[in-house]
């Protein structure tokens, strides 16, 4: 299983991936390790970015919400790495990461940081989520 950091892990590559309409997007990425390193405090910032719900069926995604969910799946776990992990969690020696969270238990008391609307935060599969209800609607 090609590690979403690595050139193998391309969008051909991704889409191959997408082999059960019935998912929601959070069981796509979050779930059964399909892909390495991608887990549920991950999974909130890169779904913020590309404006997809992680309650939406894979079924119901376009042409270009994948394409957005693919370049922000390399975007957000590039930013991460480059920081150091996230704020959230901590390193051997106890330090936190220096990646500011947009949605994660830290912020979601916050205003949205696009729209100024409320944060919504549930239990969804076996995890916290959380989401703009105006900039990931669930259609
Ligand atoms: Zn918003």
């Amino acid at each position: 299983m090609p590690s979403p950091y690595s050139q193998e892990f391309d969008e051909t590559y991704f889409l191959s991936l997408m082999t059960n309409e019935k998912w929601s997007v959070k069981a796509f990425l979050a779930t059964d390790q399909r892909i390495p390193g991608l887990g549920n405090g991950t999974l909130q910032d890169i779904l913020f970015r590309a404006k997809i719900n992680p309650k939406c069926k894979m079924a119901s995604l376009t042409e270009e919400d994948k394409h957005r969910l693919f370049v922000s799946i390399k975007h957000v776990l590039a930013e991460i790495r480059d920081n150091g992990g996230r704020d959230t969690e901590k390193d051997l020696f106890g330090e936190a990461g220096q990646y500011q969270t947009i949605l994660s238990q830290k912020t979601f008391k916050n205003p949205c940081p696009v729209c100024g609307g409320e944060i919504v935060k549930q239990a969804y599969l076996g995890g916290s989520i959380y989401y703009c209800i105006h900039c990931q609607p669930l259609e």
